[in-house]
């Protein structure tokens, strides 16, 4: 049975959720600007401004919904949640005030299924309380998106696990209570055995950075605003009971974090784009040139009417994504969730365009959010895996199916298909 409608309880929290992502969520955006601001858990005045708004989220039952009822979250599944963050998605802090904010989001994830009851206790509850954040500590310099080629590695020594070498990107390190790190303990097994996943805790001795790295949308001239990472693990010790996971299950266990968040910055990219898609509309009923508004100009009809044909067709498409995550057997979202991840930046990346050339110079300035949204395209491209090794993921499940033509000709041939029924 197809249905397309939400259940009117339902409604009710979404209509809740947008009046106060647009009224709460977005004015923290403009009160307290950077992409690092939402992570920094030393800003007390933003700290406590976030901390009663995160009451009031959890007091209507959506904190941290990214969470199934199974691993302690309150299992409003991937459609409520694609729902969910659509709206989240428009605002820079609403993650963070609702208590899904990436990276901790897998994090908790992970920690959720492979965790020990004392890892649970220790690590995960806190980051559930929004009290920490959390570092995931995969890419290397030399490094990203194969990870045949990572090096960092982690050895046995007595009571203790230690692990050397460098990371990279590591979102959040600066202001993480502990980061999860992926190392090489068996450098001859195959990949899928390689590696081993272990808990760090920020002040564990030997964890050095070497620099935070800035995205190109934030501060040059301050090399201290980047909130990315590059770290070096100078033979860290942690105990033996910070695996987590088995050993060789560190792909197994990386591989159940990023499924979900790539669909989940699907989910967001629609409430950015949507959020895009009003200010031009907002923008055509407002200016004139030549005698009329801009939105009696058939090129600028078209831009919207474009952005408005992509968008719904690329909602759709992650809300058929998060459907078959709720109702199929794990693994059957596979393609689509690499679909999602395609389709995102160019939809985000045809849509902000557009929404910045009908805003002209206005457009191009530091006074609307347009600059520091276009800023964000290409790390949309990049995280969780580039654009190019998700399309080949996309591609090789279909040609797998793919069967060679019977004969000579294909099997649409009109002769031969003919022929055949003589
Ligand atoms: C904003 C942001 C936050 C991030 N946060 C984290 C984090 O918290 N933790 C973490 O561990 N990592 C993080 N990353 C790193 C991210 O996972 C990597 O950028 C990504 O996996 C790509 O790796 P790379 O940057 O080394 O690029 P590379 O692997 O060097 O790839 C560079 C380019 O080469 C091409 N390419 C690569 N592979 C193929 C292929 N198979 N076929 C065709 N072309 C290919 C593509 O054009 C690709 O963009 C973050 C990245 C960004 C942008």
């Amino acid at each position: 049975m197809w249905n397309f409608q939400t259940d009117p309880e339902f409604q009710a929290k979404l209509d809740w959720m947008l009046t106060f992502v647009k009224n709460e969520c977005e004015i923290l955006d403009l009160r307290f600007p950077g992409h690092g601001a939402p992570y920094d858990t030393t800003h007390a005045e933003a700290r406590a401004a976030i901390k009663p708004l995160q009451d009031q989220v959890k007091a209507q039952g959506l904190w941290a919904c990214h969470l199934d009822a199974h691993l302690g979250g309150p299992g409003y599944g991937q459609l409520k949640l694609a729902l969910m963050n659509e709206i989240i998605g428009r605002s820079y802090w609403a993650p963070t005030v609702f208590g899904t904010a990436a990276p901790d989001t897998g994090n908790a994830e992970i920690l959720a299924m492979f965790g020990t009851p004392e890892q649970k206790a220790k690590y995960l509850q806190p980051l559930m309380d929004g009290d920490i954040v959390s570092t995931f500590s995969m890419t290397e310099p030399q490094a990203g998106a194969d990870p045949r080629e990572f090096t960092c590695k982690a050895w046995r020594e007595g009571d203790e696990w230690v692990i050397e070498g460098e990371k990279w990107f590591s979102s959040n390190s600066r202001y993480a209570a502990f980061l999860i790190v992926l190392a090489v303990t068996d450098p001859e097994a195959h990949i899928s055995n390689r590696m081993s996943m272990f808990i760090v805790p920020r002040e564990t001795p030997g964890l050095e950075t070497i620099r935070n790295v800035g995205l190109m949308e934030e501060s040059l001239d301050d090399p201290e605003e980047g909130i990315h990472g590059y770290l070096r693990y100078n033979k860290v010790r942690v105990p033996l009971d910070h695996m987590l996971g088995g050993p060789g299950e560190g792909f197994k266990v990386a591989q159940a974090r990023l499924g979900g968040g790539r669909v989940h910055h699907a989910m967001r990219t629609v409430g950015k784009c949507q959020r895009a898609l009003d200010m031009m509309v907002e923008r055509a009923v407002s200016r004139r040139t030549q005698g009329k508004l801009l939105a009696d100009h058939q090129f600028v009809q078209g831009m919207i009417a474009d952005s408005a044909i992509e968008l719904e067709q690329f909602r759709l498409l992650v809300i058929k994504t998060a459907w078959v995550i709720d109702n199929e057997p794990h693994g059957a979202a596979r393609t689509l969730i690499g679909m999602c991840k395609v389709q995102m930046a160019k939809i985000y990346h045809d849509i902000i365009q557009r929404a910045i050339q009908l805003h002209g110079s206005l457009g191009v300035s530091n006074e609307l959010p347009l600059g520091s949204w276009w800023m964000g395209l290409p790390s949309l491209a990049l995280a969780d895996g580039p654009t190019e090794v998700h399309k080949v993921q996309v591609a090789k499940a279909l040609l797998k199916q793919g069967r060679p033509a019977p004969g000579l000709f294909p099997s649409e041939h009109i002769p031969s298909r003919l022929a055949g029924l003589r």
